[in-house]
């Protein structure tokens, strides 16, 4: 181990107590009590090495973001071209990465998803999403679905159905409705005459990689279609090639009149989302080109990422890699449900979004604990505790994937004794 490599990283334990001063005592907490206390240092590929040189198999990859793995050297080969000659934008000048982007998501979209507003989070392009419905309909509400997440904005946070998060924040939007997902009759009767729009996710990620029945989809786009309200699909984490298809709603050949992106939109490397929707719906842009405005997005750094990883996704081709790997990484859940019955309730999702539900929330959390100390980056769900999801980089080499998941069989066989008695 080089020693250059580490110079200047801070001592762990002065960090935590950095963190609970300074920035989030309760997150401190969470990372002492899991035994968390490594800090990142370096990542390239699928691996991750702390500041004393220990390695971890990513098998997260950012909560689904670095789907190109980390630092992918064409898209930072990109952004380093960029910075360069150019950092963010004057404003004031044409752009030229922003329309690439866009007319690049046209071409890879399905459908007219022609037009595309940039800005940095998920949160925001939902919160723009939102707004472009209202005045596209001329109506007020939205019907969302239990356990979707769709970010933490006052907007986003009003369709993102979870007490806990939004309890201390209300009043929050009137006029929206969660109905359970993948229940077409609830929907069909939430969706009245003054809906703006339906946002959902096409496979619930934070839920715990929960993929609806086959005819769901479509007969959302049917109720919309026939209702007037606008389809809004949030695949902030689905897209990307994540689920095994570019973007989730082709598998099931739906088309939404907005789709929002982040994640890996940003190729693991800097913070880019997208609102892409419909010609029609960007009119108001037409009238007042001004009426949703963000300083920071689509500047060229940004789309230099965006732009580069769009390519790597197509040149890869992420979606074949997540079906492949994501068919692996299920069936060795499967065979882990089989073998411990009491500890593990199911296995769920699709292409690599992929999730195991614990018959207790104590017992995925004590697996991704002992995961951590034993080199493998695994993530709980936001909406659903019990389930610990594997998001891996799409591009994962197989022999590492399997590396990781020889440790799970090994944490699982340790820790389902222990497990099943807390049951
Ligand atoms: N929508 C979905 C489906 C997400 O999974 C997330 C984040 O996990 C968001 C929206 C919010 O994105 P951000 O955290 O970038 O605001």
């Amino acid at each position: 181990m080089s020693e250059d490599l580490y110079r200047g990283a801070p001592d762990p334990e002065d960090l935590l107590e950095r963190l609970e001063r300074f920035v989030n005592p309760g997150r401190a907490r969470i990372y002492r009590l899991l035994g968390m206390n490594s800090i990142e240092w370096r990542g390239a590929g699928s691996i991750v090495h702390d500041s004393t040189g220990k390695e971890f198999v990513d098998l997260c990859a950012g909560y689904a973001v670095m789907n190109a793995g980390h630092r992918h050297p064409k898209i930072v080969g990109a952004l380093a071209d960029c910075l360069g000659r150019m950092g963010l934008s004057t404003k004031t000048m044409l752009s030229a990465g922003e329309v690439d982007v866009a007319e690049r998501l046209a071409g890879l979209l399905p459908g007219d998803l022609q037009m595309s507003f940039f800005s940095a989070t998920g949160a925001e392009a939902n919160e723009l999403a939102m707004k472009l419905a209202r005045v596209t309909t001329g109506r007020n509400n939205f019907v969302a679905a239990t356990k979707g997440y769709h970010g933490m904005t006052m907007g986003c946070l009003s369709a993102t159905a979870k007490g806990s998060y939004r309890d201390a924040f209300g009043p929050l939007l009137e006029g929206v409705v969660h109905v359970p997902f993948d229940d077409l009759h609830a929907l069909e009767n939430a969706v009245g005459d003054d809906t703006a729009a339906v946002i959902l996710e096409p496979i619930q990620g934070e839920a715990g990689a929960v993929v609806p029945g086959e005819d769901y989809l479509s007969g959302v786009r049917e109720i919309c279609d026939r209702t007037g309200a606008l389809l809004i699909l949030d695949e902030v984490q689905t897209g990307m090639g994540r689920t095994g298809r570019n973007f989730a709603c082709e598998h099931w050949n739906v088309v939404p009149d907005i789709i929002t992106l982040a994640k890996g939109l940003g190729g693991g490397v800097f913070p880019v989302a997208a609102t892409a929707a419909k010609p029609h719906v960007f009119e108001i842009f037409d009238e007042n080109p001004y009426v949703h405005a963000t300083t920071t997005g689509g500047n060229p750094l940004a789309m230099a990422a965006a732009l580069a990883a769009l390519d790597v996704m197509v040149e890869e081709d992420f979606a074949s890699q997540a079906r492949v790997k994501g068919e692996f990484v299920l069936r060795r859940l499967e065979a882990l449900r089989e073998q411990y019955p009491e500890v593990i309730a199911d296995v769920r999702g699709r292409g690599l979004l992929t999730g195991i539900g614990f018959t207790n929330a104590s017992g995925g959390l004590m697996v991704l604990s002992e995961l951590f100390e034993r080199g493998v980056l695994v993530i709980p769900s936001l909406m659903d505790w019990t389930v610990m999801r594997i998001p891996p980089p799409l591009n994962i080499d197989m022999e590492i994937l399997e590396r990781g998941m020889g440790i799970l069989d090994d944490v699982m066989a340790d820790l389902a004794p222990t497990i099943r008695e807390l049951v």
